[in-house]
């Protein structure tokens, strides 16, 4: 045995109580040690020191307010009876009272209460109320034997469970290990973090966050774990940041080139934040460091274009440049715009993807090494994964450019940055990210904003309504077919059994349905049923029988997803039932109308980008969101939708709303925590908490890029811990 062992890493199995089986199911739960028995948060809180009257409950419940759980402070009436309701199953009553009003209780096959529920003593109850023909009713509450002078705890951890481990064995377990690591828990924050945001110390934490003292001591605890979290997640990314920074120290400088000939075959004039961006561009490329650029902007706002003009810089200073992109018909796209434009300034573009034939491939690796003025010479190469795989090898290349890099895989990323390590480098997303965040979780590369869409944009109008709308939205879709048009219906779900994502319900365990403090909240209002693209396909086929009525989701092998796409695109089908797949890389210009199905279920940069897919073309567009939603939060996100159509205001006000986490997901940063669906930093709508993370965890980065400081290492040890959780986040 190591005698240097920190008490953190004590086995669970060496914990009292904790045998074969217990064991199994603790491990089960990626508990293997104190440390991680620590890290086990409560799911969410049981508030039972508000004690509320008898009286106060009856009238809640009639006026259908709420049925609790609620905590009452009962003196038991008289003896309980016990009877067999049926084979196996006793049912035991009790009558109980306190100073305004008198309550049955009743328990299922819990007959040993019988004897601790002795009339005349006091007990405090927690649980849920019915109202049977006026009587109060209490079923089956948690019981605690109430003595003056013998406090109760008030707030009551309920925590995630496997099968075989019960609440009280965790608490307990998660007590003793509390008891034994208490002065081993050392600080990982900079001190001055701590004191500027008022966050209570690691120790202090954990303790609150486990039995916490009162609901403002079990705030600032989650405040405290919001903001490690944080801050460890954007060291991750700063730190990533740093290193390609750090390693790009080549200067290549491109001088400025004569914008005229470029200019001059353009069929339009740069917007403002066009131009704004290509002086962006062209100061890095003939600075003393390589571009590290992200050129964030809107479906539609021009991305393209900006980035031919880096080309052109390369290109004209005698360096190639290579486009890369996450698939064939994106790649093919892009090449024929851009060869029809470099065309006009006499550079030659080639198009190489993982369909291009051996010959054709052969006279493009050979025009691509060709250094002299040869006729096969290439410039620019276009291309998906296939420019990066081996054998392509890329002579004098100055500059690459990675459009809508969140569509890579990791692999293909890394393999992408590798190959681009001593170029410049431009990458272009179409996800526009909130101010605060494009610091945060792109670490040291620098961003390029292009917030304005090129004039004479056809606005797409956007309308809220509810089911009693359905009728007249058939109708809707019916004209937009007679039209010539077709018609997207975005649904949340695949099937009807598809478990709700978000609604996760516990099992096995009865506390836990009582629990009325959640940890950590959820934005998404989940009280409205979910829609099934798959089943409501069927039901538009029906209302619409003359209409043709297809469906594509995620579940669906992609030859299958794509020949529904394409059977769309080519106007055989008049509808398209989908899930959020078409999000992405969809043209259809003829779709002049999309509904929206439970639009309280997306995150307004979601709905963002899915009312991009709509006009497309010359016809009046419309996006219809369709939502029952009855909650006043939820419906204000929605007419935020309405209102604006700038994706970073909605991405600001997302961010406001509901937190970083689904943003960072999004963008493929980071995955979403395995058992609560979402971290605890997804839950913080504090911007400024979120920038000070960022600004504490890069001035760590730069101060300690090995992180060898003592209380960095410890940060270091969170990090191992914090990426292995939530994925790799070297994006
Ligand atoms: P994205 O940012 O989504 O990549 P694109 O670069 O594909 O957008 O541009 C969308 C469309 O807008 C293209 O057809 C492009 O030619 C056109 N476009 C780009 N810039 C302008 C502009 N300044 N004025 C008019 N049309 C423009
Ligand atoms: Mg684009």
């Amino acid at each position: 045995m190591n005698p240097e062992r920190s008490r953190l890493d004590t086995p669970v199995t060496e914990f009292r109580g904790v045998g074969e089986a217990r064991a199994s199911a603790l491990f089960k739960m990626g508990i293997f040690t104190a440390g991680d028995l620590l890290r086990c948060y409560p799911r969410a809180y049981q508030n039972r020191g508000d004690t509320v009257p008898l009286s106060v409950i009856r009238e809640k419940l009639k006026n259908g307010e709420s049925d609790g759980p609620f905590s009452v402070l009962l003196t038991i009436a008289a003896e309980p009876s016990v009877s067999m309701i049926r084979r196996g199953m006793t049912l035991l009553k009790v009558r109980a009272f306190d100073e305004t009003d008198a309550v049955e209780i009743t328990y299922f096959n819990q007959t040993y209460l019988r004897d601790k529920l002795t009339t005349g003593a006091m007990f405090r109850f927690f649980g849920k109320f019915t109202l049977e023909k006026s009587k109060l009713k209490l079923n089956s509450p948690i019981s605690e034997p109430y003595a003056e002078g013998v406090p109760l705890p008030d707030i009551v951890p309920v925590y995630p469970l496997s099968s075989g481990l019960t609440q009280k064995m965790m608490a307990s377990l998660v007590n003793e290990a509390l008891r034994m690591c208490g002065n081993e828990i050392a600080e990982f924050l900079p001190s001055d973090a701590r004191v500027e945001l008022g966050l209570p110390t690691l120790g202090c934490t954990l303790t609150n966050i486990h039995r916490p003292e009162s609901m403002d001591m079990l705030e600032s605890a989650k405040r405290r774990l919001v903001f490690d979290e944080l801050y460890l997640m954007f060291l991750s990314i700063t730190l990533s940041g740093a290193k390609l920074k750090r390693d790009n120290t080549i200067p290549m400088k491109l001088s400025r080139q004569d914008a005229a000939a470029f200019k001059e075959v353009l069929p339009f004039e740069l917007t403002n934040a066009q131009r704004r961006s290509v002086n962006e561009i062209a100061g890095d490329m003939g600075g003393e460091f390589l571009m590290n650029r992200i050129l964030t902007g809107d479906v539609g706002s021009g991305k393209t274009i900006v980035a031919a003009a880096a080309v052109y810089t390369a290109v004209k200073n005698g360096y190639r440049a290579a486009l890369m992109v996450p698939t064939e018909i994106l790649a093919n796209q892009h090449y024929e715009d851009l060869s029809e434009l470099f065309g006009k300034l006499g550079i030659t573009c080639a198009l190489l993807t993982g369909s291009t034939k051996k010959k054709e491939r052969e006279r493009i690796l050979a025009g691509l090494n060709d250094d002299g003025t040869d006729a096969g010479k290439i410039d620019v190469v276009i291309g998906t994964h296939a420019l990066i795989s081996e054998g392509t090898v890329i002579g004098r290349l100055g500059l690459a450019v990675i459009d809508e890099q969140h569509r890579f895989g990791v692999t293909q990323r890394a393999a992408l940055f590798e190959k681009a390590a001593d170029v410049h480098c431009l990458v272009m997303s179409a996800t526009p990210i909130p101010r605060t965040l494009t610091l945060a979780t792109y670490g040291s590369i620098d961003v390029s904003r292009i917030d304005e869409l090129p004039k004479g944009r056809q606005k797409i109008d956007t309308f809220l309504v509810d089911e009693r709308y359905r009728e007249r939205l058939n109708a809707f879709i019916r004209k937009q077919k007679e039209e010539g048009h077709q018609v997207y219906v975005v649904c949340p779900a695949v099937d009807e059994a598809e478990e709700d994502p978000y609604a996760k319900k516990y099992d096995g365990n009865d506390t836990d349905e009582m629990a009325d403090v959640p940890l950590v909240e959820n934005w998404r209002d989940t009280s409205v049923p979910l829609k099934a693209a798959t089943a409501f396909a069927e039901v538009l086929a029906e209302a619409l029988p003359d209409l043709k009525v297809g469906y594509v989701h995620g579940k669906q092998k992609p030859a299958q997803r794509e020949a529904v796409m394409a059977e769309f695109a080519s106007g055989d089908l008049d509808v398209l039932v989908s899930t959020t797949v078409i999000e992405v890389g969809v043209n259809v210009p003829n779709a002049t109308l999309m509904i929206v199905e439970n639009a309280e279920r997306f995150g307004l940069s979601q709905l963002h980008q899915l009312r991009g897919r709509v006009g497309r073309g010359t016809a009046k567009s419309y996006f219809i969101l369709v939502s029952d939603t009855k909650n006043p939060t939820a419906k204000d996100r929605l007419n935020a939708i309405k209102s604006t159509t700038d994706g970073f205001k909605i991405a600001e006000y997302d961010l406001e709303m509901r937190g970083p986490g689904d943003f960072i997901g999004e963008n493929g940063i980071i995955r979403q925590h395995g058992q609560m669906n979402f971290t605890l930093a997804a839950t913080c709508r504090d911007t400024d908490m979120i920038e000070r993370a960022s600004f504490y965890a890069k001035r760590t980065a730069e101060a300690d890029p090995e992180l060898k400081e003592e209380t960095n290492r410890r940060a270091a040890k969170q990090l191992e811990r914090f990426v292995k959780e939530f994925g790799n986040t070297q994006n």
